[in-house]
Formats: structure tokens, sequence, C-alpha cells
């Protein structure tokens, strides 16, 4: 359901993507690997519409989205996490909640919708919180509950797990399966290694930029040219 073909980004004089090429299908959990400063993070924006990028095609159902504003695309059922969080820091759980829900949902089911969201992510006791006296893994949950009540097709998610606990790590874990059972597609980016081994179906890993491996964890693991970029081999 997504095509990347040729996808470029620089800033200046970086090129933080080069000629990226890949695709993504419904009902799959896929990771997007590399080290720091790999172009993980630009290729997330590009594809949801943060950054316009410099060149390339971005096929979302077969039209090219790459210039479409960024809430066109989220209507059309791409949501995304953000790396560093952005929430609305003084609205309460529910309000943020709801922002995800508006354009998905007419009024009459809107209420439902967020409750179900609440309850599903354990945010139900704290719903009229605001969002800044809570702790990083409980923010993390309202921006993935957020993220998910807009009826994603496709969910990118910006290193989800960094600062959770295990337990929060393994419900995340559980809830991103409940959801590729569905038929949705994720893609995620995470440093937790063990996380995406056995969580992600498909890989994709970026260094300098460029596509260098694709494939299942096992292959990806064996690929010389992913140890050498980890590793230095
Ligand atoms: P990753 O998420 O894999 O760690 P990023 O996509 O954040 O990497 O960054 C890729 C490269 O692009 C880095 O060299 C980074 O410094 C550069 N970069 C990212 N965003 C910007 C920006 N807005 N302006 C200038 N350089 C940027
Ligand atoms: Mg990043």
């Amino acid at each position: 359901m997504l095509e990347i073909q040729q996808l470029g980004m620089s800033f200046g004089g970086v090129h933080a993507l080069s000629g990226v090429s890949l695709a993504i299908n419904s009902g799959r959990i896929y990771g997007l690997i590399g080290p720091n400063g790999a172009g993980k993070s630009t290729a997330i924006n590009a594809i949801t519409g943060t950054i316009v990028p410099t060149s390339g095609r971005i096929l979302w159902h077969g039209k090219d989205v790459a210039r479409w504003p960024q809430h066109r695309r989220a209507r059309s059922g791409l949501a995304r996490t953000f790396q560093n969080l952005a929430l609305f820091h003084k609205l309460s759980v529910r309000e943020n909640v709801t922002c995800g829900a508006i354009h998905a949902h007419d009024d009459s089911s809107l209420r439902g919708v967020v409750d179900t969201a609440l309850d599903a992510f354990g945010l139900a006791q704290i719903a009229d919180e605001p969002v800044n006296v809570l702790s990083l893994g409980t923010r993390k949950r309202v921006e993935m509950a957020r993220a998910t009540v807009a009826n994603p097709k496709l969910l990118l998610l910006d290193e989800p797990a960094a600062g959770l606990t295990g337990s929060e790590i393994a419900e995340f874990s559980h809830r991103m399966r409940e959801f590729r059972d569905q038929g949705g597609a994720v893609l995620l980016v995470e440093h937790d290694m063990s996380l995406v081994m056995t969580l992600c179906e498909h890989l994709f890993v970026l260094d300098f930029g460029k596509l260098i491996a694709a494939g299942t964890p096992d292959e990806v693991r064996a690929n010389p040219a992913v140890q050498a970029a980890y590793f230095g081999a």
C-alpha cells in the first residue's frame, strides 16, 4: 500500500536520505533501523508530511502524496508518533486523544471511540489529568492512543519504546500485534534490537541516508554490510 521510490532529502549539504526505495504492505510489522543520524526520523517525516522531500515519489495506495500537506495524509490513514513527543501539554489526556479522533469520526461516535481507546491504553483513570504531570511512559501511551483513534492504515512510530519499562514494552508489543492482526501495518523505528528482532517481520536498514539492507530479521542480522554499519566490522 506504500511504495517509496528514490526518496531523497537534503538539508543544505547534508544528504539525510539518498535514493531510498522500499514498499510496505498491510497486515505486517516493519522495522526501520540504522545508526544515529542514518535518516530514520527524516524518512518518517517525509512519509507523513512533516517535511517535503527534495526528490522521489511516495506512492500511497497508488497516489503520489509527497507534496500533500500533513493533515491530508493523516486523514488518508497515515498516523505517527514523534521521537520527542508532540502532545498538547496543558490539555488533558482525553482532550489529546480526542484531537486524533476528530477528523475520523462524527460527533455521535466520537466520545465512544475516545472512551474505548482510553480503556484500551489504560488511561481511563487519568483521563482528566493534564499530560504534563504524567510519566514519560504514560505520555507515550497517550500519543499512541491519539495515533490509533484516527483509524490509521499505517502507523509510523519513532522510537516508541525508549524510556519505557519492561512491562510497558510488553504491553506495547501486544497492542502492535493486535493492530497488525486487524490488517494494520506498522513501521517501527527503534533502537531496542531485541524488541525489533521479536516484533518485526521485515526490516529496512539505513546508513548515511542509504538503504543498505532489507529482509527478515535473520537475513538482516547475517548481512555483512549491516554488521559493518553497526560494529565497524
Ligand atoms: P536518525 O533518526 O536516523 O537518527 P535523522 O533522520 O534525525 O537521523 O537525521 C539524519 C541526518 O539529517 C543527520 O545528519 C541530521 O543531523 C540531519 N538532519 C535531520 N533533520 C535536520 C534538519 N531539520 N536540519 C538539518 N539537518 C537535519
Ligand atoms: Mg531519529
